[in-house]
């Protein structure tokens, strides 16, 4: 489970995806919508969800932009994303939502989470990501904790590596955005 964000624009996260984790992300995405929903009980409690709560325009903006690259790569699409938009209206319409910034994009908090998506995308698959082998090397010191693989916002920032300073800024990022 995991809403993929190695690039600040969601179109550019779209585009550089493979093919098998384009496709998931759209069924992800309805299902973290729905957990967010109440409708379903499944993955209320993943850090992917929970990073989205109160900011679910944000996931619909970046499934629309999954749907695009779908679409564009003549992939299936209209199931989930039909899912997706009657879920998000039935629920979230007319809602006030957050603005966290994490999802901002180029503040530190946005760069820390990319940086480590970058890393583990290379981890995961060096062949299709050759690009990200630099955070590769050096994404584990923005991770939230020693748990965890990812940089999930939503984890307790009591946490001593979790504070944000200015050194702990990805430099990479910086120049590659
Ligand atoms: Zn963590």
């Amino acid at each position: 489970m995991q809403v993929f964000l190695p690039e600040q624009s969601y179109k550019a996260c779209a585009q550089v995806l493979d093919q098998k984790r384009l496709v998931k992300q759209l069924l992800e995405g309805r299902q973290i919508l729905s957990a967010l929903a109440g409708e379903t009980k499944g993955w209320v409690n993943h850090p992917a969800t929970r990073m989205f709560a109160g900011v679910e325009d944000e996931l619909v903006r970046y499934l629309y932009a999954i749907k695009n690259e779908m679409e564009q790569r003549k992939y299936k699409w209209e199931n989930n994303w039909s899912i997706i938009i009657e879920t998000f209206n039935r629920n979230f319409h007319g809602n006030e939502f957050k603005d966290p910034d994490y999802l901002k994009p180029g503040h530190p908090e946005n760069h820390r989470l990319i940086t480590t998506h970058r890393g583990r995308l290379y981890e995961k698959a060096p062949e299709l990501y050759p690009q990200y082998k630099y955070e590769a090397n050096n994404y584990r010191q923005y991770v939230c904790c020693d748990r965890c693989n990812y940089y999930w916002p939503t984890h307790p920032k009591k946490e001593k590596n979790c504070l944000i300073t200015s050194e702990s800024l990805p430099p990479a990022l910086l120049q590659s955005a």
